[in-house]
């Protein structure tokens, strides 16, 4: 039986001497694998559509339930990533939030949407890299379940100005007034910046323009956030310099 998908290059490991083991991000069936056969050859047709950021149309043959890359149709390598370091780290990590939080099946459309739209960003607008990322993540986490509350202060729904805290089991801002034991006092600078991205297409995110230490700072408690809700440790932050 051949299938047919739209998938991202998430992550590939080597397999047997000259096979490669994709898991891609799809936008018909979620994360799958599919096996890409001989890709290590130097005579391989294939190589282009096994590289992570890569996103083709793939045709696989598929038996006992295992799939095989039968041929593939690239509509975007977005190599521009690969152009700088910051874009590259902020582009795994992505990635990497995108294998952590992507289902099987097609409920994870919104996600893959939201990943084609960062990387279209990375690859060919003028927002900041990291403001780009913060709004991944703040998008990805919605979209995960994980909604953070940062239009105001969850408790009274005032806006957080002079000091600002933030409940990380809430995940929300919390203002002065009504901050108490648990709560963490934070830059209010940050609750600005992430607020400023709500609902807001990434590519449009030209006109966002904190400081670098903010973006850390909003970038920090992010993946800080998603650690303490699933208790995974996204790597790649640690090539992006976020400082401290
Ligand atoms: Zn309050």
């Amino acid at each position: 039986m051949e299938e047919k998908c739209r998938a991202v290059v998430l992550k590939t490991t080597d397999y047997k001497d000259n096979d490669k083991m994709l898991t891609l991000f799809s936008y018909e069936y979620g994360v799958i694998s599919a096996c890409a056969r001989g890709v290590k050859k130097a005579s391989s047709k294939l190589k282009f559509a096994v590289q992570p950021f890569c996103f083709c149309e793939y045709v696989f043959k598929t038996s006992s339930g295992r799939r095989t890359i039968v041929s593939a149709d690239l509509i975007e390598s977005f190599y521009g990533i690969r152009e700088s370091s910051e874009k590259y780290y902020a582009g795994c990590l992505a990635l990497e939030f995108s294998m952590l939080f992507a289902p099987e099946g097609d409920d994870g459309r919104a996600l893959f949407l939201l990943l084609g739209e960062f990387l279209e960003t990375l690859c060919y607008s003028a927002v900041k890299v990291k403001t780009a990322l913060a709004a991944f993540l703040l998008n990805g986490l919605r979209i995960a379940g994980y909604e953070l509350a940062v239009s105001g202060c969850i408790r009274c729904r005032k806006p957080v100005k002079n000091r600002a805290f933030f409940n990380f089991g809430a995940g929300a801002a919390v203002c002065e007034e009504c901050a108490g034991e648990g709560d963490i006092e934070i830059n209010p600078s940050t609750v600005a910046l992430l607020s400023s991205l709500e609902g807001r297409k990434l590519t449009g995110l030209t006109d966002v323009d904190f400081p670098e230490m903010i973006e850390n700072k909003a970038l920090r408690l992010l993946i800080h956030f998603t650690r303490l809700k699933t208790g995974v440790e996204l790597r790649s932050a640690s090539g992006l310099s976020l400082g401290r």
